[in-house]
């Protein structure tokens, strides 16, 4: 009896080591073409960091129009835009639709699942996948490839060299480890001559220097209908102060941008803090202020903003500026310097990741006939609002067409 044998058998054919949403929908496309697929985790589940991102809603994809849609990943266009292409947000909603989790779009134009939570359609999805036959193996670490050349694993009952072929690896990205993803494949890859760009955390908040009286009254407070500019590039949306930083969908949103110039030093944006009102009507709103009124009260009456906003604004100018214009102006612009991005450890998604022109079309590495790479091991990055998830179900998807391509060009005479 082989290892292999020993360790379960059926070690040929196509198998997919990652169960995150990227692995899952590539085995599901290749079970459904008729292939007895195997899938690998290293962890005791499969899942784990599509249940945790399922914790405070689901939120799967995204409704706008498609380029708008497009236009929000880095880098833009390329294979990751085909495979959405292919895959788009409404074949996603069609797709959960047919696992009997239908979904909605919420005032923001996000798309959740009408349970809200990941568990119901995980478990739907993985009971379909037991259906198709797809074998998860779970608690099996890739760790590398054999002189053979198949993929070899660290299982519980020692080290399992497999002679699966064609192979996906959806391995994810770094963030948040304990779910899964730890990146530790990155010298695997490298070892093979395949060029990885550095990990680095994306999505993720920024570090500020906030004065002790500042961070200790507002860590926590929400900035809710906010707009944020850097280098001429504005954004809608929320942050959120923390102890020694600022974190949120608008930040996230620029986040590429402000990880860049941190790395030149710091990042120095504009916060709007009433993107609704122009200048000079905040200005008109804020003269004439009434007598023995002080600035807090006038600030807040006058150009309705919360304790943290005035907060912001002590933070930028002190003593701040009486003149309504002035006043009006530093509301319209308050400055803000970002220090540096936090740890990877606890980011939302990681940027960079094997090069996309390690790839041919198929998704395959062009170093490594036969072994396709999808999801957020990928090199590239999107912000919150449902990308990421489109990303990694639509690329998975794509590498299964590949593999089915790949297959059948194989067994051809
Ligand atoms: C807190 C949080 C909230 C989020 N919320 C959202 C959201 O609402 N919307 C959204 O679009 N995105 C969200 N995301 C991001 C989204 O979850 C990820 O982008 C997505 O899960 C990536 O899918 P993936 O399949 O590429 O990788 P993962 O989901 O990371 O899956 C990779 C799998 O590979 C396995 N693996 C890794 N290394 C090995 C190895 N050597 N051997 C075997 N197996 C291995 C891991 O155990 C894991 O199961 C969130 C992320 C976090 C952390």
């Amino acid at each position: 009896m082989t290892e292999s044998e020993r360790n379960g058998g059926g070690d040929h054919g196509p198998a997919v080591i990652g169960g995150g949403p990227a692995g899952l929908a590539a085995a599901e496309v290749l079970a459904r073409a008729g292939h007895t697929v195997t899938l690998y985790d290293r962890m005791p589940s499969v899942g784990r960091k599509f249940l945790i991102a399922g914790r405070g809603g689901l939120n799967l994809t995204h409704s706008e129009p498609l380029p708008a849609f497009l236009s929000r990943y880095q880098p833009e266009g390329g294979a990751l835009a085909e495979a959405i292409a292919a895959f788009p947000p409404t074949a996603l909603r069609a797709w959960c639709d047919d696992l009997g989790q239908p979904t909605f779009v919420g005032s923001s134009g996000r798309v959740f699942p009408e349970a809200f939570k990941a568990s119901p359609l995980l478990r739907a999805w993985l009971q379909r996948l037991d259906g198709l036959g797809v074998r998860i193996r779970t608690r099996h670490r890739f760790i590398g490839w054999s002189d053979a050349g198949g993929p070899v694993f660290e299982a519980p009952t020692g080290r399992v060299e497999t002679a699966h072929r064609p192979v996906l690896l959806a391995l994810g990205g770094a963030s948040w480890p304990r779910l899964g993803s730890d990146g530790t494949w990155v010298p695997l890859l490298a070892r093979a001559g395949i060029a990885v760009a550095p990990l680095k955390p994306a999505n993720v908040g920024f570090t500020v220097a906030w004065s002790p009286v500042f961070a200790e009254g507002f860590a926590g407070a929400p900035l809710k209908r906010i707009a944020l500019s850097l280098d001429g590039v504005r954004v809608r949306g929320e942050a959120i102060i923390s102890a020694d930083g600022i974190e949120g969908g608008a930040i996230y949103a620029l986040a590429h941008r402000i990880r860049a110039a941190t790395e030149r030093g710091e990042a120095r944006l504009e916060l709007d803090l009433r993107p609704d009102v122009d200048e000079s009507a905040l200005a008109r709103a804020l003269s004439d202020p009434k007598p023995g009124l002080s600035l807090a009260n006038r600030l807040r009456k006058a150009a309705a903003l919360t304790p943290v906003g005035i907060g912001l604004l002590r933070e930028a100018a002190h003593p701040l500026p009486v003149a309504a214009e002035a006043l009006a102006a530093l509301i319209k612009a308050v400055p803000l310097r970002l220090l540096a991005p936090r740890g990877l450890d606890r980011a939302i998604s990681t940027a960079g990741g094997v090069r996309f022109d390690e790839l041919d079309a198929a998704h395959m590495l062009v170093r490594r006939p036969g072994t396709f790479v999808a999801g957020e091991m990928l090199d590239w990055e999107a912000p919150t609002g449902g990308y990421l998830l489109q990303g990694a179900f639509a690329s998975g998807r794509a590498a299964a067409a590949g593999m089915l391509a790949w297959m059948e060009r194989s067994a051809a005479p």
